[in-house]
């Protein structure tokens, strides 16, 4: 029996599917978690040490994820054994086999994930026509990372959360934690909106100037390969002090689990808007909303990418998948933070409930369910 089989309850898995192939040294799972709001979307994940656990939770990470966004997509997520390093000669024909053992399983859209990318999903498209998302721009791709869509999202979420703090966006002190794709663009959406950034850290060091960075200079710098703690103008500290400086919005855009039991305490800021995945511990989530920090939850905050891969697959324009975005990551988080402050309980958890009935009133639309 499939480990991923512990994890079913009344939401899914609908459908868990083991890949062998030994002539391409082919080995990989699909999970698609849940279909009742449309054909699932999620990323294909490559690494040597995936397992069906691990691809049972991603996928159900994006039917909340989906359903939260409002999305007429539900959740899924391929994983696919070995080194995403290989050289494309291998990567390839896999990736390309992984695709044709996939055939007729139209339920499940590719999108890339850790260990691939937007090549990646032109060859699974090349095989399946029409069910990968992520794709090169000159095949009808949104480049997501180039143009910021998840940075964009961020943004769109600090606007709607300031109904609930007592500053302004303009002059808010705002600290980036993880200085890529991500931490980049939701640094530039919120300078233009008046946000002024007093600190910044990349894997290397941080660097923090309470009169403000220059945002321009440190992604010159990081375009050159440069660590962020060599911008000349501001004081150069270890990579986790960022956690420590105070700030009016704090982004964490690196890694998980980066804020913890052992380090919450030093947290001194007033809204924090996730742009990783789980960067907080539960407990030190739970440890800032009691001392009234307002935490907007992930897969809220950072749905941008995955819309804009829902309106690449309708063949929207950029413009409208912007659009798209901006008008759903902020009605959501307005919506889970509602919810929140009437029932007294922590965003993450609105959020829960909110995705979660969204997910039960389409399976009892469709007479799949009685809840
Ligand atoms: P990226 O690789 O472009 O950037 C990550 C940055 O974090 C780098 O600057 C790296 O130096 C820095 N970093 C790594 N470890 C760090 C640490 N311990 N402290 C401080 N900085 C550290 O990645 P990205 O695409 O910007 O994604 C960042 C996070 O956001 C990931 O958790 C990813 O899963 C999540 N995410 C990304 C997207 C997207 O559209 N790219 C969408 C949703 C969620």
């Amino acid at each position: 029996m499939s480990e991923a089989f512990d994890q079913v309850d009344e939401l899914g898995p609908a459908k868990i599917i083991h890949v062998y192939e030994p002539s391409h040294h082919l080995k990989a799972i699909l999970v698609v978690d849940n279909v009742a709001c449309g054909p699932a979307i999620g990323g294909l994940r490559m690494a040597p040490d995936v397992s069906a656990r691990e691809c049972a939770r991603l996928a159900r990470a994006m039917t909340l994820k989906n359903a939260a966004a409002g999305l007429p997509h539900g959740g899924g997520k391929s994983v696919l054994f070995g080194d995403p390093k290989m050289p494309r000669e291998q990567k390839e024909p896999l990736i390309r086999a992984f695709a044709c053992a996939l055939r007729g399983n139209d339920e499940y859209i590719f999108g890339p994930d850790m260990g691939t990318d937007e090549t990646c999903m032109a060859w699974v498209q090349d095989e399946l026509g029409g069910r990968a998302v992520g794709l090169p721009r000159d095949i009808g791709g949104i480049p997501l990372d180039e143009l910021g869509a998840t940075g964009w999202g961020l943004s769109s979420a600090v606007d709607a959360a300031m109904d609930y703090v007592d500053f302004a966006l303009d002059g808010a002190r705002l600290v980036i934690q993880g200085f890529g794709s991500v931490g980049i663009h939701a640094a530039r959406f919120l300078t233009r909106k008046g946000a002024v950034v007093v600190a910044v850290a990349d894997s290397r060091g941080a660097i923090y100037n309470p009169d403000g960075l220059d945002l321009d200079r440190l992604i010159e710098l990081k375009s050159a390969g440069h660590g962020v703690n060599e911008y000349p103008h501001g004081e150069k500290l270890e990579r986790d002090a960022v956690v420590g400086i105070t700030s009016d919005i704090w982004i964490p855009a690196a890694r998980p689990d980066v804020v913890h039991a052992g380090n919450v305490g030093q947290m001194d800021t007033r809204l924090v808007v996730q742009g990783a995945n789980i960067p907080f511990t539960t407990e030190a989530e739970l440890a800032l909303h009691e001392r009234g920090v307002l935490v907007i939850p992930d897969f809220i905050a950072n749905a941008g990418g995955v819309i804009c891969g829902a309106m690449e697959y309708r063949h929207l324009s950029q413009q409208a998948a912007f659009d798209a975005i901006d008008e759903k990551v902020s009605t959501n988080t307005a919506e889970v933070l509602k919810r929140s402050t009437e029932q007294k309980i922590p965003p993450r958890l609105a959020a829960e409930r909110m995705a979660g009935e969204r997910v039960k009133r389409a399976m009892v639309t469709r007479r799949w369910s009685i809840f």
